[in-house]
C-alpha cells in the first residue's frame, strides 16, 4: 500500500491529508524527519513561505526533504509551489530548488488578496475551481517542465517528472481530482 505525507509545519495541511484520505490514501502528517521514513511522496502545503522555511530550518527538516526528493514524488501548493521553485523574484536564494521554476510570490497584485477561477488543468480536469490567496505564479520554465494550467495567461500549475505544483489551492474545495492526480504520480501509473 502507498502512504503519503503532508509536511505539517504550518498552513493548510489538515485540508490537504482530508482531500488525500478523500482518494482512499493513507496519509500521515510530517513534523519531525523521522516521519517521512516509509512513505512514498509528500505535499508542502500552502502557507508562508518564509515561515515554513524558517521552521524546516529549526526542525532539520530541510535537508532530509531535499534528500526525499531525490527519489520519492513531491506537490506543492501555493507556499510549496514557492519552496520547490529554483528561482524566486527578487529574492537572494531558492529554497528547496527542485522545479527548474522562476516563481513571483504575491504575484497578483496586493488589492488582490484572493479570488477564484475556473481553471483548465491539462490530464486532470477541464472544468477545476482555483481557490487563489496571496498567489504566487510561475513567470519561467524550463524545458524539462510541462505547464499544466494558466490563468489570464499566467502559468499556475506545472509537472517535472516526479514533482507537481500549484499556485492555488486544491485542497480548499470538495473537487479532489488534483490530489488523485498526485497519488496516481505516487503510485506510478501517470508517466511522463
Ligand atoms: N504569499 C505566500 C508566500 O509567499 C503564499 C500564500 C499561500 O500559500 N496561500 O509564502
Amino acid at each position: 500500500t502507498f502512504k503519503i505525507g503532508v509536511l505539517g509545519l504550518q498552513g493548510a495541511f489538515r485540508e490537504h491529508a482530508k482531500a488525500l484520505e478523500a482518494t482512499n490514501t493513507e496519509v500521515s502528517i510530517v513534523k519531525r524527519v523521522h516521519e517521512l521514513e516509509g512513505l512514498d511522496g509528500l505535499v508542502i502545503p500552502g502557507g508562508e513561505s518564509t515561515t515554513m522555511r524558517r521552521l524546516m530550518d529549526k526542525y532539520e527538516l530541510f535537508d532530509a526533504i531535499k534528500q526525499f526528493a531525490n527519489e520519492k514524488p513531491v506537490f506543492g501548493t501555493c507556499a510549496g509551489l514557492i519552496l520547490m521553485a529554483k528561482k524566486i523574484d527578487g529574492q537572494k536564494g531558492p529554497h528547496l530548488a527542485l522545479m527548474d521554476i522562476n516563481v513571483k510570490r504575491n504575484a497578483f497584485g496586493r488589492q488582490v488578496e484572493s479570488f477564484e477561477a475556473e481553471l483548465d488543468i491539462k490530464d486532470v480536469a477541464d472544468n477545476f475551481v482555483g481557490v487563489f490567496i496571496r498567489a504566487p505564479y510561475i513567470t519561467e520554465v524550463g524545458e524539462d517542465v510541462e505547464v499544466l494550467a494558466t490563468y489570464d495567461g499566467k502559468i499556475v500549475a506545472a509537472r517535472q517528472g516526479h514533482f507537481l505544483t500549484a499556485a492555488f489551492h486544491p485542497e480548499l474545495t470538495d473537487d479532489n481530482r488534483f490530489h488523485q492526480y498526485f497519488v496516481e504520480m505516487v503510485k506510478g501509473k501517470v508517466l511522463v
